[in-house]
């Protein structure tokens, strides 16, 4: 008798084997519980049951794709953020838990005001602009995106999740953005060429135009602390995700071009992930 145990330990050893993963069992185990359409707790508790061969097979093909590289999230079209669950696919960035702080910092933003318009600057999935969308109701959010496919997704998400459409933009940064904001939020591309030649990246297989923002990694970040100055309201925040060495930087640029109040705020593993700033 094959159990869902031998079948699971075949997975997690083909995964091993390949080094694809750095979580080999989990990633087998997850992708069990997505293709029996079970919660992970109850096949865990049920791992000595016997398989039937066509669940072995599909299961099998599951693994066959992880195998390529596709991450997790890709295979099972979800990815959980913030306490919700985003609808996901290679049309955009699988939210990362570091960009949770980002959202944090924009709520915290937002309840200082009576009333709060957003901007969610390349939103991809839309997981920034929703769910501070979803905890404080009454803000005004806006989601935009240089990519339609993203913004498709976005909105997808929204109304799964929110039950009502958010305003998408479809602009190159802050281009063809109309209007004034409160808050302008923001997790654009931010990896520097040489790393987004790097074949671990590569196998990611997430969208270049996501992640990848010229030399030095800030293309994006310098283009938007010059043009969002003007499309702050007065006393209005910016708040901007970067990697854990470019936010000394960016802090600079920001002192630059005139914002006030910086400061640079941690994620979850302790490293420095966001920097806001205000306009006078
Ligand atoms: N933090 C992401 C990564 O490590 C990069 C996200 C981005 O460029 N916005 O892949």
């Amino acid at each position: 008798m094959i159990t869902r145990s031998d079948i699971l330990m075949q997975g997690k050893r083909r995964l091993q084997e390949l080094a694809i993963s750095d979580t080999p069992y989990l990633d087998a185990l997850v992708l069990m519980s997505h293709s029996l359409n079970m919660r992970k707790e109850k096949l865990l508790a049920s791992l000595e049951q016997p398989i039937w061969e066509v669940d072995a097979i599909a299961y099998g093909k599951l693994i066959t794709l992880r195998e390529r590289g596709l991450p997790v999230a890709y295979i099972m079209k979800r990815k959980e953020f913030y306490g919700l669950e985003f609808y996901v696919d290679k049309r955009v960035l699988i939210p990362r838990p570091d960009t949770e702080v980002l959202v944090e910092a924009a709520i915290e933003a937002c309840r200082s005001r009576e009333t709060c318009k957003v901007l969610d600057l390349c939103t991809g999935s839309g997981c920034v602009g929703i769910s501070i969308k979803h905890t404080l109701p009454d803000t005004t959010v806006t989601l935009s995106d240089i990519s339609e496919d993203a913004l498709a997704v976005a909105s997808l998400n929204a109304r799964n999740l929110l039950n009502c459409d958010l305003e998408t933009v479809k602009s190159d940064l802050l281009d063809a953005i109309e209007g004034t904001f409160d808050i302008i939020v923001t997790n654009p591309p931010y990896l520097t060429n040489e790393e987004c030649r790097d074949k671990t990246l590569k196998a990611r297989s997430e969208p270049d135009l996501a992640l990848r923002s010229g030399e030095d990694g800030f293309d994006h970040i310098r283009r938007i602390i010059n043009t969002a100055y003007k499309t702050l309201e007065k006393k209005g925040i910016l708040l901007i995700e970067g990697g854990y060495d470019q936010l000394e930087k960016t802090r600079e640029l920001m002192i630059g071009k005139g914002y006030t109040n910086i400061t640079i705020l941690k994620d979850l593993a302790g490293h420095n992930r966001v920097v806001r700033g205000q306009r006078n």
